[in-house]
C-alpha cells in the first residue's frame, strides 16, 4: 500500500539519524510532507536534500532542541508556513544513559529528564494548537520496553520511559475531544547510533532474550509509527505498541 500519509504534514523529532530517520524516509515514500528537526544540521541538511531529490520529496529542517519551547515554537510556526498544516508529531527524541540509581548523578538525571520527559510534554503542549488549526492529528510518542520493565540499569531512562507511557494515555483523555489521537511506541532493542556504545555481547545478551533472536531494524520500528500516524489507526488511541521481537512476552 502507498499514500498512506498523502496530504499530512509531520514533524519528527529526532530525525538525523536512527529510528527518526527511518520514520522520515517512510513517510516521505507515503507522501507525508515532513519537517525534519533535530539538533544535527548537518547530518539533518544532508537527509532533507536526499528526500528532496526523490520522485515524491517534500521535506525541511527546522533545528529543534526539544527542551526548549521557543525552538517549539519556530518549528511548528515553519511546518504550518511552509506545508499548511500539521497533522502528526512524532516525539522520538531521546538519549540513553546506562548508570544505575547509585550512580546517577544529579545533573544527568535533570538531563535525562529534560530531554526525554520534558521534550514530550513540550512537543504536545506546543504542537496541539496547530494540530487542532488543522482539524485533528496523531501524536506517537517514543518510549521504550524499558518504559514498561526494569532491567536493572539506566536508571533515569527507564524513569522518562515510564513517564512516557503514562502521560500518552491521559493526553489521550484530554485530546480527544479535538480529534487528536495519542499513543506510545515500546522498541526493544533496535540497531541505531544510540546503542552503539553499548558493549557487544551485553547487546548479544539483549538480543537472543526475544522471541526474534536478532535486533530489530529501525525500519521495523517506522512501520509501526507509520500506522499509528495514519488514519488507519482511527479508533486506536491511549495505547502502547511493543515492537520488540518478543522480549516482553517472555
Ligand atoms: P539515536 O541516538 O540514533 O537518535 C536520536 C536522535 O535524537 C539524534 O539524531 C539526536 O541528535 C536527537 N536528539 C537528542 N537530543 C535531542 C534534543 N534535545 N532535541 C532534539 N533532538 C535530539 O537514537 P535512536 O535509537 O534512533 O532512538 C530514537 C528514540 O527511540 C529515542 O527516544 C530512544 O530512547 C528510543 N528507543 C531506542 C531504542 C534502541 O534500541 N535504539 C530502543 C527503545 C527506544
Amino acid at each position: 500500500m502507498a499514500n498512506r500519509l498523502e496530504g499530512k504534514v509531520a514533524l519528527i523529532t529526532g530525525a538525523a539519524r536512527g529510528m527518526g530517520e527511518a520514520n522520515a524516509r517512510l513517510f516521505v515514500q507515503e507522501g507525508a510532507k515532513v519537517l525534519v528537526a533535530d539538533l544535527l544540521d548537518a547530518e539533518s541538511e544532508r537527509l532533507v536534500d536526499e528526500l528532496n531529490r526523490s520522485r515524491r520529496g517534500h521535506a525541511e529542517y527546522a533545528h529543534l532542541d526539544v527542551t526548549r519551547a521557543s525552538d517549539w515554537g519556530n518549528a511548528v510556526a515553519r511546518a504550518e508556513r511552509s506545508f499548511g498544516s500539521l497533522h502528526i508529531l512524532i516525539n522520538n527524541a531521546g538519549i540513553l544513559n546506562m548508570a544505575g540509581v547509585e550512580e546517577t548523578t544529579e545533573s544527568e538525571w535533570q538531563r535525562i529528564v529534560d530531554v526525554n520527559q520534558k521534550g514530550v510534554w513540550l512537543g504536545m503542549k506546543m504542537a496541539v494548537p496547530a494540530m487542532r488549526r488543522a482539524g485533528g492529528g496523531s501524536v506517537v510518542n517514543i518510549s521504550s520496553i524499558y518504559g514498561l520493565i526494569g532491567s536493572g540499569g539506566a536508571a533515569a531512562y527507564h524513569a522518562t520511559k515510564g513517564a512516557i507511557r503514562i502521560l500518552t494515555k491521559t493526553a489521550a483523555a484530554e485530546f480527544a475531544p479535538i480529534n487528536i489521537r495519542v499513543n506510545s511506541v515500546h522498541p526493544g532493542i533496535i540497531t541505531t547510533p544510540m546503542v552503539e556504545p553499548i558493549a557487544h555481547v551485553f547487546r548479544q545478551k539483549i538480543a537472543s532474550a526475544a522471541c526474534i533472536k536478532r535486533e530489530g531494524r529501525p525500519e521495523e520500528v517506522a512501520y509501526g509509527v507509520l500506522f499509528l500516524a495514519s488514519d488507519e489507526a482511527s479508533y486506536i488511541t491511549g495505547s502502547e505498541l511493543v515492537i520488540d521481537g518478543g522480549y516482553t512476552a517472555l
